[in-house]
C-alpha cells in the first residue's frame, strides 16, 4: 500500500489498526520526496536516520502499550511538512531567505511542540516567499517552487511549499502561515484544503513574525476532515503569545463529519458583489468552476443572499499600508548584529549595519522594508498608517454587519486558475486581484477556508485547481469545516457518477 497517498484520516486509521507502520510511512515519504525534488518543494528534508528511529519508537510504543503521548498522541507516525518561517528545534529555519540561510532554531514554535506532543512525525520545512511576502512562492532565495498539479505553473504563495508537498503525497499534512491569503491561495492552486483561522486561535510564538496583527499560523491538508483535525490540535491558549485567545477549542472534526453527513440546509451563504466584480478579472475557468460549485450547494438546500462590503475595494490597500508598516520594525531585528547574515565587506559599523541587510534581504523584502519606514516616518504617520487603521475598522464593521443576515460569506480564493511561471512580472494587477479577495479577512481577523471545487467541471481541459473560500465570524470555525466538509461531500459525490 503507498501510505504517503492517503490522507492524514485514513493514514491514522492505518496505523492505529496496524495495516501499516510508522517505519514504512517514513521510508515511503522520505523516497516520495527525494523523486521530486526538482519541483523544490523542501528547503530542509528530515534526516534519515533520526526519522526512521523515531518511527521506530512509535511502532515499538503501539505494541508495549506506552503512554508517552510524543509516541502515542493523535497523529503517532503522521508525517507533517512545516512552512519554513515556523521553527523547529535544532532544525535549519531560513524563512526563504539569505538573511537566515545559515540560522538554526534553538527551539520550537507552540504549535510543533504540540504536533509533537500529539506523536507527529516532522518530516521537512516547506519553500516560502522570502519572509512569506509574496502570492507566487518565486521571491525565495531557494528558487522558485513549481506547482504538481498545473504544468508551468506556480503553486501561489507565500506557503506553496507546503500546499505543493500536501498535493504531491509528500506529506499527510502540512502547516502554513497566512498574513494576507497565504495559506489559502496555494490551497487554491493546488486543489488542497487551507484554512487560516481566527486572530488568536492558534498561537505565534515561534513564527517568524511578518506583520504581527494580522500573521496566523493555518492547517494545510487533502480533506477538509483532516485540516480540522490538524487544527484541533495546534489551536489553543499559549501564554507565550498575548494575543492568544482563552476560549475552549471546539470539536473541529465533528462540524467536518456533520457537514459531510447531514449537509448545510438553511444554513444562509452570503455572495459579496465586490468580490464577484468584473474588476477582479475572475478567469472563466475560476467563475464556472466557483459558480457551479454554488449552484450545487443551493440545490443542497443553502439560502444564497446577495450582499454588499461596502469597503471591500480599499482592502488591499489597507493592508498594504499596515503590513509594511508592520514588516519594517519586525524585520528590523535582522542587521547581522542581533540576528543574521553579516557581511564580510564592511569597514565600519554603519557600514555593517548597511550591507549585512543590503546583502540579507532580497528584493520583495526590501521594498517592504523601504516603504514601512517611510509610511511610520512623521507627516507619514497620520497621513497613511493611522488612515489605513481607520479603514481597518470600517472593513471589519462590513462584515459585523453582514453577519448580522448571513451565516458564512462565500468568495474566490483566486481569481485566476493558474499562475504561469514566466508570466509578465511587470504588471502587479494580478497580485492586487489575489490579495483584493483575501486580505480582508485578515485586517478583520476572522476565520476563511479554501475548498478545492475543481471537480464541477467535466471538461478534463478545464478541470484545474480551484478554491472556493468561506468566511465566518471570529471564532466559528466550526461553521467554515461544516460548510467545506458539505461542498467536498457533494463534489465527490457527482465525480463518482461522472
Ligand atoms: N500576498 C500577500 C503579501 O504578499 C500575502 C502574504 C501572506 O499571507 N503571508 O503580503
Amino acid at each position: 500500500m503507498k501510505l504517503n497517498t492517503l490522507s492524514l484520516a485514513e493514514l491514522k486509521n492505518c496505523l492505529e489498526s496496524g495495516q501499516g507502520t510508522a517505519v514504512e510511512v517514513v521510508n515511503q515519504t522520505l523516497e516520495a520526496i527525494h523523486a521530486a525534488a526538482d519541483g523544490n518543494y523542501f528547503i530542509t528534508v528530515g534526516d534519515t536516520e533520526t526519522l526512521v528511529k523515531q518511527a521506530e519508537q512509535i511502532d515499538a510504543a503501539r505494541t508495549s502499550g506506552s503512554t508517552d503521548s510524543t509516541l502515542t498522541g493523535p497523529l503517532a507516525g503522521v508525517p507533517i511538512a512545516i512552512k519554513d518561517n515556523i521553527c523547529v528545534r535544532d532544525i535549519p529555519l531560513t524563512a526563504g531567505s539569505r538573511m537566515l540561510a545559515k540560522f538554526v532554531s534553538p527551539y520550537d514554535a507552540t504549535v510543533v511542540e504540540r504536533l509533537k506532543n500529539a506523536g507527529a512525525i516532522l518530516i521537512g520545512k516547506t519553500n516560502l516567499d522570502e519572509f512569506a511576502m509574496g502570492s507566487f512562492s518565486e521571491t525565495s532565495f531557494f528558487g522558485v517552487v513549481k506547482n504538481p498539479r498545473v504544468a508551468g505553473a506556480t503553486p501561489g504563495g507565500s506557503s506553496g511549499g507546503s500546499a505543493a508537498a500536501v498535493a504531491a503525497d509528500l506529506c499527510a499534512a502540512a502547516l502554513g502561515s497566512d498574513t494576507g491569503g497565504s495559506v489559502r491561495m496555494p490551497a487554491s492552486h493546488t486543489g488542497t484544503v487551507g484554512l487560516k483561522p481566527t486572530y488568536g486561535r492558534v498561537s505565534r510564538s515561534g513564527v517568524i513574525a511578518f506583520a504581527s496583527s494580522m500573521d496566523q499560523v493555518g492547517p494545510m491538508a487533502k480533506t477538509v476532515e483532516d485540516a480540522a483535525i490538524l487544527l484541533e490540535i495546534i489551536a489553543g491558549h499559549d501564554p507565550k503569545d498575548a494575543t492568544s485567545s482563552t476560549l475552549a477549542v471546539p470539536k473541529f472534526r465533528d462540524f467536518a463529519l456533520n457537514g459531510a453527513k447531514n449537509g448545510i440546509e438553511g444554513m444562509k451563504i452570503g455572495i459579496p458583489a465586490e468580490y464577484f466584480d468584473e474588476s477582479l478579472k475572475i478567469d472563466p475557468i475560476a467563475r464556472t468552476q466557483i459558480e457551479l460549485a454554488l449552484e450545487q450547494l443551493k440545490n443542497a438546500g443553502a439560502i444564497l443572499v446577495d450582499l454588499s462590503l461596502a469597503h471591500a475595494d480599499f482592502a488591499a490597500a489597507t493592508y498594504h499600508v499596515i503590513a509594511a508598516a508592520e514588516a519594517s520594525s519586525n524585520l528590523a531585528r535582522f542587521d547581522g548584529v542581533r540576528f543574521g547574515h553579516r557581511s564580510e565587506h564592511a569597514n565600519n559599523l554603519t557600514e555593517l549595519y548597511e550591507r549585512s541587510r543590503a546583502e540579507g534581504f532580497g528584493e520583495e523584502v526590501k521594498r517592504r522594508i523601504l516603504l514601512g519606514t517611510l509610511l511610520l516616518s512623521e507627516g507619514y504617520y497620520a497621513k497613511y498608517f493611522q488612515k489605513a487603521q481607520k479603514v481597518r475598522t470600517l472593513i471589519a464593521r462590513d462584515f459585523h454587519q453582514a453577519f448580522q443576515s448571513v451565516d458564512i460569506i462565500a468568495a474566490p480564493t483566486s481569481p485566476c486558475s493558474k499562475f504561469l511561471l514566466n508570466r509578465d512580472h511587470s504588471d502587479p494587477s494580478t497580485s492586487l486581484n489575489a490579495d483584493r479577495v483575501n486580505v480582508a479577512v485578515n485586517l478583520a481577523g476572522l476565520p476563511a477556508i479554501s475548498v478545492p471545487c475543481g471537480d464541477s467541471v467535466k471538461d478534463p481541459n478545464l478541470a484545474r485547481p480551484v478554491g472556493l473560500q468561506f468566511i465566518a465570524p471570529a471564532f466559528e470555525e466550526g461553521r467554515l469545516f461544516q460548510a467545506a466538509a458539505c461542498l467536498e461531500n457533494l463534489l465527490n459525490k457527482s465525480r463518482s457518477k461522472a
